[in-house]
């Protein structure tokens, strides 16, 4: 078999960037990807549009246990190097709503072709349909990868190996916990895991409640004790959904309650006295379906008196409609699960790493980027704004 420079461990949004950046500066990799074709999640992004970026990236747009870590591979691989690199290999960007970066085709199909092409230009090996089962460090320091290629077992070492295989979501996409595996064996710590930007499910007596208004949707500002975020939020036959529960989403602990204001950047009590004086005959419930869908007017009937005209609303009344409307509490049961969620959030403790180089502080030699490691980006393309900046920063040092 060929020798590399390294060997990188899945071919996903990170994996990918990391061996071409490896090529443009004249190192040869190789990557081993358990899917029979690379980027998998790249193809599905953004409802198979790729929402590559985020023009608006900055740190506050990832969570993590060390919320500095990230700023140094931002710095080294910006939102304007995305922007250009893509740009140089023919993908314009357009922007969409808050800052979203898609390809003018709108076409995830470029971004992956952008990859493949490179790769095979710099000499970059790709093996598909491999799926690594472990590595072990060996007395001279350098790697020995087993994996399964077509149903036989295969070895190669390497010098440097590069884990980007990515979070735990959607495993039929091949998702695995091959990432928090390799750093358990070395000793590495792993902050909590769970899933993220993921739907959020309501369950008991309210369910029902729920269900009735799938498919509504609400611009909304969505809060908890930490955050808020103002976009539109979904109903669904099993819950909540949409921007602003996912977004949220990565931020809820089970057991914790959310709060919805269903008129941001009104005031309802104002609203009504205004309406009234021009048509206090109008009901609360017209008032509220000119506000809302029909549908939704029309289940506020369970909390509050929607059939009264505004005229003979009493000061209680307003009471109860100004809480209701800015302050709608939510209690959900628990979350859709990895199979729904966009993102994976905790992984690699940014402990065990430098931020400068993504090695690792214990195994030299050892790199981790992408999704595997306790960075999570917002909704809106920062992920894989990450993915790229932490692909980047690895190669820099194969
Ligand atoms: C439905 C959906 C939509 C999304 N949309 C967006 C979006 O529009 N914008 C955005 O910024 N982010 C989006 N994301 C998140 C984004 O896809 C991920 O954050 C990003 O792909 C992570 O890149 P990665 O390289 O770390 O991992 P991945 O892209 O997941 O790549 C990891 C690769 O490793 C392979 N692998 C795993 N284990 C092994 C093994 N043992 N051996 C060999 N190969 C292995 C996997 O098959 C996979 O191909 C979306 C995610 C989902 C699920």
């Amino acid at each position: 078999m060929n020798t590399y420079d390294a060997v990188i461990i899945g071919g996903g949004a990170c994996g990918l960037m990391c061996a071409v950046q490896a090529g443009f500066l004249g190192k040869r990799t190789l990557i081993l990807e358990k899917n029979e074709k690379v980027g998998a999640k790249i193809l599905i992004s953004g409802g198979g549009r790729c929402n590559y970026t985020n023009l608006y990236s900055t740190g506050s747009n990832f969570i993590s246990e060390n919320e500095h870590f990230s700023k140094s591979a931002f710095s080294q691989w910006t939102v304007e190097d995305t922007i250009s690199f893509f740009e140089t290999y023919g993908i314009k960007g357009k922007e969409k709503t808050l800052g979203q970066l898609f390809p003018e085709s709108n076409n995830a199909k470029d971004i992956v072709k952008v990859f493949t092409d490179l790769c095979s230009e710099l000499d970059q090996e790709i093996i598909c349909s491999a799926e690594v089962n472990t590595v072990e460090q060996k007395a001279d320091g350098t790697f020995q990868v087993s994996f399964q290629y077509h149903g036989k077992a295969k070895e190669i070492t390497t010098p440097k190996l590069v884990i980007a295989s990515g979070g735990l979501p959607i495993q039929k996409m091949g998702a695995t916990d091959f990432g928090l595996k390799v750093a358990r064996q070395f000793g590495l710590r792993i902050t909590e895991t769970a899933p993220a930007l993921v739907p959020l499910t309501i369950t008991g007596k309210d369910a029902e409640w729920y269900a009735q208004l799938a498919g509504n949707s609400i611009f909304c500002r969505v809060s908890n004790d930490e955050i808020n975020f103002e976009e539109n939020i979904l109903f669904t036959h099993w819950g909540l959904s949409g921007p602003a529960i996912l977004q949220i989403s990565s931020y809820w602990k089970p057991g914790e309650s959310i709060v919805i204001n269903l008129l941001p950047h009104d005031d309802i009590t104002g609203l009504i006295e205004l309406e009234r004086k021009r048509n206090g005959r109008k009901t609360l419930l017209n008032f509220l379906a000119d506000l809302y869908t029909r549908k939704f007017a029309e289940a506020l009937q369970k909390f509050l008196p929607v059939e009264k005209n505004l005229a003979s609303l009493t000061r209680d009344d307003l009471n109860e409609i100004d809480h209701l409307i800015h302050h709608f509490s939510v209690k959900p049961a628990g979350d859709k699960g990895y199979d729904k969620a966009e993102v994976m959030r905790g992984g690699i403790s940014t402990d065990e790493l430098s931020s400068k180089t993504l090695q690792s502080k214990k195994i030299n030699g050892l790199f981790f980027g992408g999704e595997c490691v306790d960075v999570t980006g917002w909704l809106g393309g920062y992920n894989f704004q990450w993915a790229w900046a932490s692909g980047f920063v690895i190669a820099k040092q194969l």
